[in-house]
Parts: structure tokens; sequence; C-alpha cells
């Protein structure tokens, strides 16, 4: 649910009020014209409503990629420009807080490896006293619930309005098909607590591209409120999270199969109910009809009873089918459900006529 957190927001209404938020852009911004192809491509894509960038990258081992700092900066600024997407970078000190703000940078988020630890989350916090920018902030590593709620609580004592959590998963100590381990049910207790919206990251859930749709289309009908995900215009060459990075065309396909479900109640479930109520009333009538058909049936039992005549009378009934076949289809309705519904009718009919002339009749 999209909740009052985000009410009092002007800049950002229109993008974050439709839900699901769907993020997307690849896990580090490495060069220009890496970001502005993937930028251009996935802005094609109409459920794509912010384009996602890691400019400081937590490493798990010294000596890797960390990311391109303040010159990929310039590129973001760039991709925006150039796309109109808003655009969201991960911070994880109060100098990267000021660079990401210097820079126009639309939405920030805490990584799970900041969100550990209070300290950094505090300061954090107090760097954005007093500025209406959206924070987003992710699960720590730890399935931790009250570690997570704690982030949010320093945030929202700081006066920021705007915030959100990213359910990426967790470290979990059993074999499993994903590289954090989903568990559900902490990101639903979260909102139930704090009434936050959740968007979901699947590409740090799944950390490999396989289990990236049937990820989404959990999320998705366990009432998430958006998706991040990882796009690389050379998922291949990517200089980190190669293996779980798409494509902004796998994108667009992984978009189109997902089933998007209503969440609240709302409109739909009036009409629902209105239909429904139509149904109830239409299933009294053909009861009503049924009975009073019933009814017609057992006098004609009762003449042919008096003028010893057969109950069957093949030839009318094989015309009656028939005719109710070709006007049922003029109604748009199949020959099998008519043929189904008549001879049953037309069963219970022979019987009950049967059971008047004394005899059992149970065939055509
Ligand atoms: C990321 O989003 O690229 C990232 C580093 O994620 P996490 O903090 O969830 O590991
Ligand atoms: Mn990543």
């Amino acid at each position: 649910m999209l909740t009052p957190v985000f009410q009092n927001q002007v800049s950002m209404t229109t993008t974050l009020y439709q839900s699901p938020l769907i993020l997307a852009g690849p896990c580090s911004i490495e060069s220009e014209s890496q970001i502005l192809a993937t930028a251009q491509a996935l802005a094609k894509i109409p459920e794509v409503k912010m384009l996602r960038g890691g400019i400081w990258k937590p490493r798990t081992r010294p000596d890797a990629f960390e990311g391109r700092g303040e010159e990929g900066l310039a590129w973001l600024r760039e991709a925006k420009r150039e796309t109109g997407l808003p655009v969201a970078t991960e911070v994880a000190t109060p100098e990267h807080v000021e660079l990401a703000l210097k820079y126009d940078v639309d939405a920030l988020w805490i990584g799970a490896r900041t969100v550990v630890n209070p300290f950094s989350v505090q300061q954090l916090a107090d760097a954005l006293k007093g500025v209406d920018v959206p924070v987003f902030i992710k699960n720590p590593v730890s399935p931790d619930l009250n570690l997570w709620m704690g982030a949010f609580e320093r945030f929202q004592k700081a006066g920021v309005k705007q915030l959100a959590a990213i359910h990426r998963g967790f470290s979990y100590y059993k074999e499993s098909p994903y590289r954090n381990f989903p568990m559900w049910e902490i990101p639903i207790e979260l909102t139930r607590r704090l009434n936050v919206p959740v968007i979901t990251d699947i590409s740090h859930i799944c950390g490999n591209r396989d289990l990236l749709q049937a990820t989404a289309q959990k999320a998705l009908d366990l009432a998430t409120d958006g998706l991040m995900i990882e796009c690389h215009i050379h998922p291949a060459e990517a200089l980190t999270d190669a293996k779980q990075q798409i494509t902004p065309e796998e994108l667009k396909t992984l978009l189109a199969n997902l089933t998007f479900r209503a969440k609240n109640s709302g409109s739909v479930e009036r009409d629902l109910a209105e239909l429904r109520g139509e149904i109830d009333e239409i299933d009294a009538e053909l009861l009503q009809l049924l009975a009073r058909r019933m009814e017609v049936s057992a006098q004609i039992g009762e003449y042919k009873k008096r003028n010893n005549v057969t109950v069957v009378q093949m030839d009318r009934w094989k015309k009656i089918l028939a005719e109710h076949v070709a006007t049922g289809a003029d109604l748009g309705l199949s020959p099998v459900l008519i043929n189904k519904v008549f001879e049953a009718i037309h069963q219970a009919s022979i019987e009950r006529q049967g059971r008047i002339l004394g005899e059992e009749t149970n065939s055509h």
C-alpha cells in the first residue's frame, strides 16, 4: 500500500504513487556510455518509473571495483536529463549524501550493509535533517526486524517524511537457491508495524537471472509496492553482480509476463460484489423457471397416462434439442453447454413422467 508517508510530498508524487514503482538500472554506474545506453533503453519501457545506479559500491573484498564516485554522478545527472527519469543511488556516508544532492539525485537508498550499523544510520539521518528527499531503507543483511525498524525510526526522528523499505532478502545459514533468502514474513511484518511501502529488490534476493520472473510474481502476489531490478546494457560485462543483471529487453519481457493484481478492495471489490449480486438473481430466476418447467412436465405426464402415450417422444426431443443448440449458438452459447443442460433437464423430466405413468424410464 502506498501510505500517508508519501502524501506530503510534492515533487515525487506522480512517480511514487504509481504503484507498483518499478525502479531499474545497473548495479554500478561504470561509464558514461553504459549508463546512458541503459537509461535510454529503460526509458522506452513505460512501466519503468525510476532509474537506479550504484556510485559507491560496498564490496566484500578490497581491490574489487568500488564505483566511479563523483564523476559517475555527473553521468547519472545526464541520464536523468536525457530520459526524464528520476534517479536513485545508494549513500553510505554524509559525504555521499551531500554529493548526491549536489548532483540532483531524486531518491537515496541506504544499503543492506549500512543498515546493520546504527552509528552509520544515525549519521545519515543527521545529514538529511530538513531535506525533503525520498529515502529507501534496505533491510539489514541479517534477518533482524528491530534493526530495520530502528533505521526507520532514526530517519523519522530526523524529520525525513518520504520513507520506503527495500526488501532485498537476508543472509541465511542453510543451503538455498537464493543469494539472499527472501523470508517474506519479515517485510510483511514491517509494513504491518510501520505502514511504509515496500519495494522488492528481486535482483539481490535471487542473485541469478533464472529466479527473477517467479520472484517478481511472488512479490506482486504478496502485494509489494514496487520492484527494484538490476539492468545492464551488457550484463555479461558488468563489473559488479554480472550474474543477476538483465538487459532492458529482458526486463520488458519479464514485466510483460507478470500478473499485476488489484491490491486494495476499493472499487474492484465493489464492482465484484455488484456482479455477484446479479449472478445470484439470475440463478434464483433459473431455479424458479426449472421448477415451473417440472410442473408443466408433470401435467404432460398426467395427460400421457390418461391417453396411453409413451413418455419418450424421441423425434420431438431430437428436434427440440437441435433447435435449442441453434438458438444457443445465436446467443453465443456453446453446443456442449446446451446439450448438457437440456439433457439433464430432459432426463429429470422423463424420470418424473415415468413415475407418473408407473414405469421407470431411464433412456430416451
Ligand atoms: C545494490 O543495490 O547494488 C546493493 C549493493 O544492494 P544491497 O545493499 O542490497 O546489497
Ligand atoms: Mn548489485
